[in-house]
């Protein structure tokens, strides 16, 4: 099965809202030739309402980074997913390894997140990896099932389909220091052996699993062309629609 690469980009807490509006375009500009791509991307809250009328009529998509996973309530900060999807988004991170090392979110509030998002009609992108320390105790593995097993828990046949996996090994965020094809190609054979296991083989041949961690356009075409790395999650190189873009056309000279 021929999967569609999938590249996005998180801003995560950058830029001001002029800045955000004018890099939106500018990626719809020089990315929106890409048709056999799919193209997300992240800007915080605030900047959603004003970039989702940029990229009308074209193929990207709109992501937020997070979601408050309750419904309404005295949650002040909280945004929730209807009100997300109510701004133009159509994906949301989950999990991102910022969220759950700064903020606490454990797999149960993941998963929470997961299923508050599908719910609502957004896609996910569940963020998965592991520490370097966990890594070096040989434990990558243990720890990226737990996360996908507790982060999708019950997660149903149909809902399979708007979800999306990223690998990022922690260590290799925003470090300059990327895991190595072989490490990638590793880690996302197991999270699709994962996926199999838990889902069917049907899902896992379908799902995208992105990897993320100072993915550059230096180095994107040797991990785009690896087996089973569909896509990347790019943060720092996001930021600029040069490079983000260069990434882009990596993913589709991967598949061509
Ligand atoms: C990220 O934030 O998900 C990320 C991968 O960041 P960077 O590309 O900067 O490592």
């Amino acid at each position: 099965m021929t999967r569609r690469p999938y590249v996005a980009g998180n801003w995560k807490m950058n830029l001001a809202a002029s800045d955000a509006v004018r890099l939106a375009s500018d990626v719809v500009r020089k990315t929106g030739r890409h048709r056999s791509v799919d193209i997300g991307i992240v800007p915080s809250f605030p900047f959603l309402m004003g970039i989702a009328p940029r990229l009308e009529g074209s193929p990207l998509k709109l992501g937020a980074q997070d979601l408050d996973a309750h419904e309404f309530g005295a949650r002040t900060s909280g945004v929730n997913a209807a009100q997300i999807r109510s701004a133009g988004v159509v994906f949301t991170l989950v999990g991102h390894s910022e969220r759950r090392a700064i903020f606490g979110d454990d797999d149960s509030a993941c998963n929470a997140k997961v299923h508050a998002a599908l719910n609502a009609g957004l896609e996910v992108m569940l963020c998965i990896g592991e520490t370097e320390m966990q890594r070096d105790q040989n434990q990558t593995q243990q720890v990226i099932e737990n996360q996908l097993t507790g982060g999708l828990k019950d997660v149903s046949d149909d809902q399979w389909e708007h979800v999306s996996l990223a690998y990022e090994p922690v260590w290799a965020i925003g470090t300059g220091r990327t895991a190595t094809p072989d490490q990638a190609e590793q880690a996302h054979a197991w999270v699709r052996a994962w996926v199999e296991q838990r889902a069917s083989k049907r899902v896992a041949d379908a799902i995208r699993i992105l990897y993320g961690g100072s993915v550059k356009p230096a180095n994107a075409a040797e991990l785009l062309a690896r087996k089973g790395i569909d896509g990347a999650l790019v943060g720092g190189a996001s930021l600029e629609a040069d490079s983000f873009s260069a990434i882009v056309t990596a993913a589709a000279n991967s598949r061509s």
